[in-house]
């Protein structure tokens, strides 16, 4: 077991499931004291408990915040700060897919709170938080973006504005903060199966989803679904100090489905 975050601050957002748990577990088991971000207070808690059983003795902080609010977002910082003098890593991650159908049929009100929730969430997060590493003289970020941020997918206007828009940022905040000594970088994960996966394939056949994932699957190279670990180990490295000279760029993880013709 490598000891990459002995001593250091990872805060989380979107950390009550999936691909946040998954990186909160793979942190705090090498060492990282980790701050958890989430709307739902249920999810917190089984991350609390995952983290405990993988990292005895861990202590994560959670912290109950809606992230598309401002001064919940300004509080998770201060909260973060307050209990451990620093943010050394920031997994900006929460996020949400959203309706799926035609542009016509979207809605400017769904549009409006996807993006609020995965991008202007994003840009929040990177405000407060780059504040601190400035002043700290280091840190790393990982945004989450997606695959549907780098190629079109369909049926998802408000996904794909937004997860574009992570990339959009990502390359803005790491171009400008890299003379600052803090990377930011992103992810774009490929269909990882999580609870919000889960959700998305109900959309398409809610009595055999099951079928309509593996139908999905059939299109990918590697003809399966991601696994959250294999997103914690992705985001850990990138976290770490042996990623510390990828910045502004954004990582595919998807079985190489975004390379096929
Ligand atoms: P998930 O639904 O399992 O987890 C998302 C978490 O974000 C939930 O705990 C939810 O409560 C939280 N959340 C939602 N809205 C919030 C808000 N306004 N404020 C605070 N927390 C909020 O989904 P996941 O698959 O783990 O997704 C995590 C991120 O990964 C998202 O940004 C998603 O778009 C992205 N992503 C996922 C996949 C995938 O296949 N699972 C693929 C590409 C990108």
């Amino acid at each position: 077991m490598q000891n990459r975050f002995s001593g250091k601050v990872v805060l989380i957002t979107g950390a009550g499931s999936g691909l946040g748990r998954a990186a909160a577990v793979e942190v705090a088991a090498e060492g990282a004291r980790p701050a958890l971000v989430d709307v739902s207070e249920r999810g917190l808690a089984d991350t609390a408990a995952a983290v405990e059983e993988a990292a005895p003795g861990a202590e994560a902080l959670r912290i109950t915040a809606d992230v598309t609010d401002e001064d919940a977002v300004r509080r998770y910082v201060d909260a973060t700060r307050q209990a451990y003098g620093r943010i050394d890593g920031f997994f900006n991650n929460a996020g949400v897919e959203g309706r799926q159908n035609l542009t016509e049929d979207y809605g400017s009100e769904e549009f409006d709170r996807v993006v609020g929730i995965n991008l202007r969430g994003v840009f929040l997060g990177l405000r407060y938080v780059l504040a601190v590493m400035r002043e700290q003289g280091s840190g790393t970020v990982v945004n989450t973006a997606s695959v549907g941020g780098i190629r079109g997918v369909g049926n998802q206007s408000g996904y794909a504005a937004s997860k574009h828009g992570v990339v959009g940022l990502t390359r803005n905040s790491g171009i400008e903060y890299g003379p600052f000594g803090i990377s930011v970088k992103a992810i774009a994960p490929g269909a990882i199966m999580t609870p919000m996966v889960e959700e998305s394939l109900k959309q398409i056949d809610p009595e055999n989803w099951q079928e309509a994932g593996r139908e999905f699957v059939s299109a990918n190279p590697m003809r399966r679904f991601g696994r959250p670990e294999e997103i914690g180990h992705l985001v850990a490295f990138l976290l770490s100090d042996q990623a510390g000279f990828i910045n502004a760029t954004t990582v595919p993880i998807d079985g190489g489905q975004s390379e096929q013709y």
